[in-house]
């Protein structure tokens, strides 16, 4: 098996050439990944940051498969289906304040940020004032297509593809002492008119290393936003489903977004689906009996209704105060295991908002996606039982909301004999 996997398979983010072998894991069930030898690892990253109530929930597996027996899946250009209606419904009413009107379906993270940027080039080209300038943070993910890698981090990671990315101004990262030249320099250049839009990683950026800003700043930005007519996306990719301790980031702050990009936990991470949710301001720009003006935007799979039907579940179950009761206690556990890290002398700098917790490890070498420091926590994490993969050095957790409180004080302990 692990032979055909090197035979024929091309893994993502993986030098085949370097990478030892993968783990064939043969089952998942709640936070645990059986490995074909019978080791079991705990799943502290949910599996790519996406599985929120652990592997093979009931209630979820019970959704797709009523699901499947009735609509498996169907074109969602002239056709509709009833968990495509409920689950957009669901979502207006779950996001806060009645702010957002309409739901556009795509398959991933990526896709749903490449579908709010095309929304906002799109919105100026039909009114006549075409802005071609987006506004993005340093250090940025905010996906793997062309549109989203632009508005992404300009590093290592896409330096092939860079003579084939738009436009785009950074501000550097908020930290505390930068707070007020970024918003400055945000008023500079919004005074250009130029800018069509503003995306951010909202109160935490995931990909550069789980860092966090101030929702004040992030109101100061967004407002500044508006006022210069700059139209608002928030990805909430990472953020959302219970990972900021709120449902949304945008629970946090004051000034909400125009546009929000949902997909990771939403199906709660078992199947692909992603959704650019709109105000009626966007979609309103849209409208013409002229068809060039619609969004020409499309994918086979759009609203597929398992997907749909998974998602519905997993609303349900943030529904049950169980699950918030849990949320409440792994953000609790985690300030606690926070406190106790705080002085050590291998730690930089420890980050924690609701179910994730990051420990930036001083390496003398920045925080490098590649520092051995990594190679070295991901193997260790492995021979303890557990399944979590390092941003360079900074190792982090944001686990299932399945997890024992046993689980995650053994999660504590393991980090801290790495770290010791
Ligand atoms: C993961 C992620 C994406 C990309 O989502 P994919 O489903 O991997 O394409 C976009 N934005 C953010 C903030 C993410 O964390």
């Amino acid at each position: 098996m692990i032979y055909n996997d090197k035979k024929y398979v091309w893994h993502p983010f993986t030098q085949m050439m370097t990478e030892p072998d993968v783990l064939e894991i043969v089952k998942a069930e709640g936070t645990s990944l059986i490995a074909k030898d019978g080791k079991s690892y705990l799943d502290c990253n949910s599996s790519w940051w996406v599985n929120v109530h652990g592997h093979g929930h009931p209630h979820i597996a019970k959704a797709i498969s009523e699901q499947f027996e009735k609509v498996d899946h169907i074109i969602f250009a002239g056709a509709t289906h009833k968990k495509g209606v409920e689950l957009s419904e669901r979502i207006i009413n779950t996001l806060p304040d009645n702010h957002f009107q309409k739901v556009f379906f795509s398959d991933n993270g990526s896709t749903s940020t490449e579908v709010a940027l095309k929304m906002c080039f799109q919105y100026w080209h039909n009114q006549g004032t075409p802005k071609n300038r987006v506004l993005a943070i340093e250090g940025a993910y905010h996906g793997d297509t062309f549109g989203a890698m632009s508005v992404g981090e300009r590093d290592y990671f896409n330096k092939p593809f860079e003579p084939f990315f738009f436009d785009v101004d950074y501000l550097p990262f908020p930290k505390k002492e930068l707070e007020k030249s970024t918003i400055e320099k945000a008023e500079k250049l919004f005074q250009t008119n130029d800018f069509s839009a503003l995306i951010v990683e909202p109160l935490i950026q995931g990909s550069s290393g789980m860092r966090t800003y101030s929702s004040e700043w992030l109101d100061q930005l967004v407002k500044l936003a508006k006022k210069h007519n700059v139209i608002v996306i928030f990805d909430e990719v990472m953020t959302a489903w219970g990972r900021t301790g709120e449902l949304f980031a945008m629970n946090h702050v004051n000034e909400l977004p125009d546009i929000v990009c949902l997909s990771k936990g939403l199906t709660g991470g078992v199947l692909p689906l992603g959704l650019t949710v709109t105000t009626q301001k966007i979609y309103d720009a849209f409208l013409s009996p002229e068809r060039v003006k619609a969004f020409l935007h499309g994918h086979s799979f759009t609203g597929n209704p398992l997907a749909c039907a998974a998602a519905c579940a997993s609303l349900d179950i943030f529904e049950q105060e169980s699950t918030w009761k849990k949320v409440k206690l792994i953000t609790s556990k985690n300030k606690e295991f926070g406190s106790k890290m705080e002085n050590h002398p291998s730690i930089e700098d420890i980050r924690i908002m609701g179910t994730i917790l990051a420990l930036e490890l001083k390496t003398g070498e920045g925080n490098t996606y590649f520092s051995d420091k990594r190679d070295e926590a991901y193997r260790f994490f492995l021979s303890k039982g557990l399944m979590m993969r390092p941003l360079g050095n900074v190792i982090f957790i944001n686990p299932p909301y399945s997890i024992t409180m046993e689980e995650l004080e053994y999660v504590y302990e393991v980090i801290e004999e790495f770290i010791g």
